[in-house]
């Protein structure tokens, strides 16, 4: 019977790649976003992939959104936690909010959304949770110390849980990219993308399937003997 994969921040870039390889490779997924609805509704009529909104940094709206996939598709057995933002600014200039939000809904979500399903993988015998980190939370990056805190204590959630999943059949993993070609990258100014692109030895941005292709590596049922392990795909940029 098909698996059931849970994406976070499914519909749109990195998401929306994994999504789909995932759709493509026999999956059920549920894609999760939290605010454009446009682009889902976009992205569902593109693809046929169900979309649930809900806001990962939010516990109960995981859980309830959870029940409803288990409900529609079936118990989760892959869960990506890909969701996440960036709200960039030096420390000295950097007000709670900033850093609350960015630890919430980039850290805070990969345990709301891990602790929704846990008890049923358990259960099941059978889990795949990847968590997407990121070369800033590897080496660290200027005005992104809520960034860089988040992503770096994914790495170390993943392996805590790893250990915890083990004797379950639940494979915990992160995947840390480096700079890929989506929105959030977009977003940074020509001059600085084009001093960071000249630092990448393949020589160019990642593309979103770059990643979904690791993802799609660790969630396999024959990866039971890889966990809390990261998966770095940047381009050779950082080698950790
Ligand atoms: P995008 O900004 O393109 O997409 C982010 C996705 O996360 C959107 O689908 C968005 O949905 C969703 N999202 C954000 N906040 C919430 C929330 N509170 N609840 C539910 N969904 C939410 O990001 P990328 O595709 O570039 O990044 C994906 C992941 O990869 C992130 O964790 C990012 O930190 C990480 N990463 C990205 C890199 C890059 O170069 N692009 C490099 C390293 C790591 P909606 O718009 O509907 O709110």
């Amino acid at each position: 019977m098909a698996r059931v994969a849970v994406v976070t921040g499914g519909t749109r870039g990195i998401g929306a790649a994994i999504s789909k390889m995932l759709n493509d490779s026999g999956y059920k997924v549920a894609a999760v976003y939290g605010r454009s609805d446009a682009a889902a509704k976009a992205f569902r009529d593109e693809t046929g992939i169900a979309v649930y909104r809900w806001d990962v940094a939010k516990f109960p709206e995981c859980e309830a959104g959870i029940a409803q996939v288990t409900k529609d598709l079936g118990p989760v057995d892959v869960l990506v936690n890909n969701a996440g933002i960036t709200r960039d600014g030096t420390l000295h200039k950097m007000d709670a909010d900033q850093w609350q939000e960015v630890l919430d809904t980039n850290l805070g979500s990969c345990f709301n959304m891990s602790r929704a399903v846990i008890d049923s993988m358990r259960e099941r015998n059978f889990g795949r949770i990847i968590n997407i980190g990121s070369i800033n939370g590897q080496a660290g990056q200027y005005g992104q110390v809520n960034y860089a805190a988040a992503k770096s204590g994914i790495h170390g959630f993943t392996k805590a849980l790893a250990m915890e999943g083990a004797a379950k059949g639940i494979t915990v993993n992160a995947i840390a990219p480096g700079y890929v070609d989506t929105d959030m990258v977009r977003a940074v100014p020509p001059n600085v993308l084009e001093k960071i692109v000249a630092r990448i030895p393949v020589g160019r941005l990642g593309h979103a399937e770059d990643i979904a292709r690791g993802v799609l590596f660790l969630v396999a049922d024959e990866a039971g003997f890889i966990t809390g392990t990261t998966l770095s795909i940047n381009g050779g940029q950082h080698m950790y």
